[in-house]
Order: structure tokens, then C-alpha cells, then sequence
């Protein structure tokens, strides 16, 4: 089954095309993405309405390249799959309509699909693949979560935060030190000439003795750094500051998911997200994983953000665990709000 994906919940517009195989995990045969970051840069975050009006200028042109490079048809496609929230509901309004208009024209059936199931089964596209079940650590810019996963479409939250997620963290520290939109890889990169312990920061909710997280109040104590530094604080400083603050985001995302897979009993651990890119955070769960004995998957790194790939992906695991795809009616609807536990 040739199932084709289309992602518009924020700033990406994302499409690929996915084969199911039977016997074996979902093949991906050819994945396009565009990235509106350049456009947003300008206002230091994302701007609804023009993300909305440049998916719908990107997403057909997306389609004809992922068909073409998959050497595919329209035809051959078996169903269309879009991310059905969480995310902007303009930008998700734009992915279901074409996904829903294209569907009926092929006469093919279409499928929504939860935006976090696709960053969660991401890692499956990776060459070391993961298998259930596991603990999932999901750090996105609008999201983090530690999930018991046993099967697809069997999550169970552990914990999350309890107001920034990790990515933002990342993305306000940085717009703190003068970097650009989206701040993680700015950061980070600003970090590697840094000295991690150079500043001494919060580890918010590190000894909470549960599995949520926090990091609001890191981000209070980057700017109070920050401001005492002065006006002009040399290149040295910014780079202390930049590494200070990913190793104190760094040490509560393992710390956590450590004592996540410890209260599970789980040997294996899934990370996901954008934020699932960063260095630091990898070098780390691999040094523990290794002390351990445990195992860590992630996804490509061109699929830590969001993309098409994963958003087809998860329908076709879904569709291999007999998932009923939507009736020929062609309605739609978007849900910019939507908590993965509610699937
Ligand atoms: P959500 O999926 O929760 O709706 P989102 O789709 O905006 O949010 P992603 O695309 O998964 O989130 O990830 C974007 C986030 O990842 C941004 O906050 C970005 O700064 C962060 N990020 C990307 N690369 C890195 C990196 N190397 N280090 C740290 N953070 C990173
Ligand atoms: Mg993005
Ligand atoms: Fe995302």
C-alpha cells in the first residue's frame, strides 16, 4: 500500500510517500520539505497567517517532487494521510483541505494523524529501528513528554512539562544571548566553544521524585545571567552561558527519562523531536545508556522536525496494526488542540 503523508501544522510544510511491506516495517520511498523559517526570522517566531498562505503555495509543488523522486503517480497513491492537529489551525486547514480535496479525486480513502504520533514513531524510519515496547521522551518546541509505548497507538504519559517544553527553552534562551529563530542549533552551536559549568544553573523539578518537568524558571535565570554580564559581554561570556544552559536542560531530559525506563522496568528508550538533534542531549543518553546497559533510538536527524515522512509513516503503522481509514465523504476537521493520550 502506497500511503502519501502531508505535514502543515506549523512553519514546515512537509510531504512524503511511504510503502508498506508486509512482514517488515514501512519503506520510505521519497520525502520533500519546505521551510518557512526565513519568512518568520524577520519577526523572531511564527506568524499564523503567513504560514497558512505559504503551505498552500508549497504544498502541490511538495507532491510532484516526492511522486516524481518515488518515480510514482497520483494513481498509485492508496491513501492520503495529513496531520489533523495539534498545531495552528490555519496551517492544519490547508494540509487536511488539499490531503481531503486529493483523496477525492483519486477516489481514495484518507486518514488523520496525531502530529506527536508522527514525531514518537519517527525513529522506525531510522536504519537502527526500534521495537516495542519502550520509553519515549518526546522534546519538541511546543512539547515534552515521557510515554510508556507498548504498541502503535498505545500510549501511556509518564509525565510532561508543566509549562515550557524543552525546544522552547532552547528557542527563548537563545533570542535571550541575540540569537536567531528557531534558537536550538543556534544555541547549541554557540555552546560547543562554551564551558558547561561555567554558570551555575537551575535543574528545575530535578529531584521532584516524579517524571514531570519544568523550565520556565531556567529561562528567568538565563535572563538574570544574562543581564549581569552588562551591556556588552564578550564573545567568551555568551558561549559559558549559551553551554551552561543546554547542560541544564540536557541533565533533567536524562535524568528523567533515566528514572523513567528505571519505574518501568523498560530497557529501551525512543527519543523524538526536534530537539531529539542536539549533540549534547545524544552524547549524554548514549554515555548513560552504555553505563546501563540500555538502548536509545532516534530519529534521522532530518527527522528530528517536523516533516512529511513521519506523518505518513504513523498512518502506515497504523494502517498495519488495522487502523479503518475515513469514509469516502471527504469532510474534515482539524483539532489545534489535541492531547495524544485523547487517541
Ligand atoms: P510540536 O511538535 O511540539 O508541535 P514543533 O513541531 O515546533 O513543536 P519540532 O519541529 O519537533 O517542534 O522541533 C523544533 C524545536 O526543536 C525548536 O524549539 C528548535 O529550537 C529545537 N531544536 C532543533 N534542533 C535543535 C538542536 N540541535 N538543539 C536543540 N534544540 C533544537
Ligand atoms: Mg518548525
Ligand atoms: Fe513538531
Amino acid at each position: 500500500m502506497n500511503v502519501l503523508g502531508i505535514e502543515s501544522s506549523c512553519d514546515e510544510t512537509g510531504v512524503a510517500l511511504v510503502s508498506t511491506q508486509a512482514g517488515a516495517l514501512p519503506r520510505l520511498r521519497a520525502h520533500a520539505l519546505y521551510s518557512q523559517v526565513q519568512m518568520h526570522e524577520a519577526y523572531g517566531g511564527v506568524v499564523p497567517e503567513l504560514a497558512s498562505r505559504d503551505h498552500i503555495r508549497r504544498v502541490l509543488p511538495l507532491t510532484r517532487a516526492v511522486l516524481d523522486e518515488a518515480g510514482s503517480t497520483l494513481q498509485q497513491i492508496d491513501v492520503v494521510a495529513y496531520t489533523k492537529g495539534p498545531g495552528l489551525a490555519g496551517a492544519l486547514l490547508v494540509g487536511a483541505g488539499v490531503a481531503c480535496a486529493l483523496a477525492a479525486a483519486l477516489d481514495k480513502p484518507t486518514l488523520g494523524i496525531h502530529h506527536l504520533e508522527g514525531h514518537l514513531l519517527s525513529p522506525f524510519l531510522s536504519a537502527d529501528a526500534p521495537t516495542f515496547p519502550f520509553v519515549a521522551l518526546l522534546v519538541s518546541g511546543g512539547h515534552t513528554q515521557l510515554m510508556r509505548v507498548d504498541a502503535v497507538g498505545s500510549y501511556e504519559l509518564l509525565g510532561e512539562t508543566i509549562d515550557d517544553a524543552a525546544g522552547e527553552a532552547f528557542d527563548k534562551s537563545a533570542k535571550l544571548l541575540g540569537l536567531g529563530y528557531p534558537g536550538g542549533p543556534a544555541l547549541a552551536r554557540l555552546a560547543e566553544g562554551g564551558r558547561a559549568d561555567a554558570y551555575a544553573l537551575p535543574r528545575p523539578l530535578l529531584h521532584s521524585g516524579d517524571l514531570d518537568f519544568s523550565f520556565a524558571g531556567l529561562k528567568t535565570a538565563v535572563m538574570t545571567q544574562h543581564r549581569k554580564l552588562g551591556p556588552a559581554p564578550d564573545a567568551q561570556q555568551l558561549a559559558d552561558l549559551a553551554a551552561s544552559t543546554q547542560a541544564a536542560i540536557v541533565e533533567v531530559l536524562v535524568k528523567k527519562s533515566l528514572r523513567a525506563l528505571k519505574a518501568t522496568g523498560l530497557q529501551r528508550l525512543v527519543v523524538s523531536g526536534g530537539v531529539g538533534a542536539n549533540a549534547q542531549l545524544r552524547q549524554q543518553l548514549n554515555a548513560a545508556a552504555l553505563r546501563r546497559g540500555l538502548r536509545v533510538h532516534y530519529p534521522e536527524l532530518a527527522l528530528c522536525t517536523d516533516n512529511g515522512a513521519m506523518i505518513a509513516l504513523a498512518a502506515a503503522m497504523r494502517l498495519d496494526a488495522g487502523a479503518a481509514v475515513a469514509a469516502r465523504d471527504y469532510a474534515f476537521d482539524v483539532r489545534p488542540r489535541w492531547p495524544l493520550g485523547q487517541l
